[in-house]
């Protein structure tokens, strides 16, 4: 009898496993991967570009159709939840497209069932033209409001957290009168406050109105449609609220089978992406991961690590060796022309931590100060007091600025000293940068700051 993978979960972390496993083993596996939306190996991330009108979707959005899986060999159970895993039976419970239910066996599985947007029990909040951003439906969805007849003047964002800025850029761009309603004093929480607030106050020069609130309920009309987002006593008028309140682990599946969670609530995996204490593998959003600068385990829902993992869960599944060695919590998003990035430890995390630091922030530019579209460029670094190690960096600029934090990356990668970083050899020119690149700059402002000490 041939030997069966089963994969829950069919979009970043799923996909790229599946590939592997088949491109490793070809016809020696039934590889079957069990996907309860209608897409598979889709970009969400492309998803507030496409409401935008920046991209096409939804089928430009889709890396691996489930017909170009099925190309490959893959066995593709489209509209198909799994509802149980009994890891004793080695068997998975499926509902089907129709309601049937059947009992898929398995040899190896690999969960990747990502994460579920929260959505918070507020009154009101099952009102028509609110949206969670999540899946290509979802864009669907929201694409289809804004075409309808009836204009949509008004749109409140709920959440200024990157898929909420990005949203708030889409809603923007799409003609509407946008504002952003978070209860945290800052957007992007991602980010340290002070560096939110540059955030801030680029966004409400914008013309998007960004506002301290916590929501508390919506109204609808007697048609249904949401009408107006009630927070802190005020009421906003409104024809399309957007959530954006971050997302969960989808680890109940795992959770039931009696696989082992973390403090996050996301699967504990080893390097090779194998469960804790049993045989079944898991990546993406599902799982926690290890952060290689505070070394604890953290949640960290991003597609760049749901990727990286798939791909080396689907070597190990495929009998091969591969090790995911961990993140530095890098992500970059940006709101219209404003670009923002950040990595490693933010300076609330240090202080919390107890960490003895020092902490510069910089103003440079995009390029050489003379340079015909030099912009300015705020460059945030921490690093360790006695060590001078790199601790942890936050960047926000005009075009040129975000990827710039993929050096601040490296730096903390391989564990680099601020003294170091300030040396390394980075190109110059002056459309790409001035001639001290701003990373540098504020790598050698702080070397002089803890060299002060
Ligand atoms: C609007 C938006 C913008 C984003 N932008 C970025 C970005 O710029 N950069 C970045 O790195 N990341 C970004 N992300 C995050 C990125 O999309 C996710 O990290 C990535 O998709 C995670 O992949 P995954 O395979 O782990 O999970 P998912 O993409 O969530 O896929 C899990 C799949 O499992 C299926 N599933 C779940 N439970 C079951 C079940 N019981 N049975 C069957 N199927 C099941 C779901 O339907 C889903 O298709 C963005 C996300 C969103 C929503």
């Amino acid at each position: 009898v041939t030997e069966r993978v089963v994969v829950i979960g069919g979009d970043a972390a799923g996909g790229s496993a599946v590939s592997q496993v088949k491109r490793a083993r070809g016809d020696e596996v039934d590889v079957v991967m069990v996907e309860r939306g209608r897409w598979t190996s889709y970009s969400a991330c492309g998803i507030p570009y496409w409401i935008a009108g920046d991209v096409d979707g939804p089928q430009a959005l889709v890396a691996r159709s489930p017909q170009v899986h099925r190309a490959n060999g893959i066995d593709v159970l489209v509209g198909t939840e799994a509802v149980e895993v009994d890891l004793d039976c080695a068997v998975v419970d499926v509902r089907g497209p129709d309601g049937q239910t059947d009992e898929l066996g398995f040899d190896q599985l690999m969960i990747a069932t990502g994460a579920t947007p929260v959505r918070p029990d507020i009154p009101g909040i099952d009102a028509q033209g609110i949206f969670g951003i999540q899946t290509l439906a979802d864009g669907a969805s929201v694409v289809d409001a804004l075409s309808e007849q009836r204009p949509l003047v008004n749109a409140v964002v709920v959440g200024g957290g990157y898929i909420g800025i990005e949203m708030a850029e889409a809603m923007l761009r799409r003609g509407l009168n946008v504002t952003v309603l978070d209860q945290a004093p800052e957007p992007m929480p991602t980010l340290d406050p002070d560096m939110g607030r540059l955030v801030r106050e680029a966004m409400n020069g914008m013309g998007i109105d960004v506002q301290r609130a916590q929501v508390e309920g919506f109204e609808a009309d007697a048609s249904g449609r949401v009408r107006a987002v009630l927070a802190d006593g005020q009421e906003h008028e409104v024809d399309i609220v957007i959530l954006g309140l971050g997302v969960r682990p989808e680890s109940s599946l795992a959770q039931s089978a009696g696989l082992c969670l973390g403090e996050s609530g996301g699967i504990r995996t080893d390097e090779r992406m194998m469960v804790e204490d049993s045989a079944v593998f898991a990546a993406g959003d599902c799982v926690e991961s290890f952060d290689r600068v505070s070394k604890s385990w953290v949640h960290v829902a991003l597609g760049t690590h749901a990727n990286k993992q798939g791909r080396v869960a689907g070597i190990n599944l495929a009998g091969g060796q591969a090790t995911f060695p961990g993140i530095v919590r890098t992500a970059v998003s940006k709101v219209c022309d404003l670009e923002i990035a950040r990595t490693g430890l933010r300076e609330v995390d240090a202080r919390q931590a107890g960490l003895d630091c020092e902490v510069v922030t910089i103003e440079s530019s995009t390029r050489a100060g003379y340079f015909p579209g030099s912009t300015p460029m705020t460059v945030k670094m921490l690093a360790a007091a006695g060590s001078g190690r790199m601790l942890g960096a936050q960047i926000i600029g005009r075009e040129g600025a975000a990827k710039r934090v993929d050096v601040c990356a490296m730096a903390l990668w391989t564990e680099m000293t601020v003294y170091e970083l300030m040396q390394t050899d980075l190109s110059y020119a002056p459309p790409f940068s001035p001639v001290w690149d701003p990373v540098q700059v504020a790598a050698r402002v702080l070397s002089a700051k803890l060299a002060e000490r």
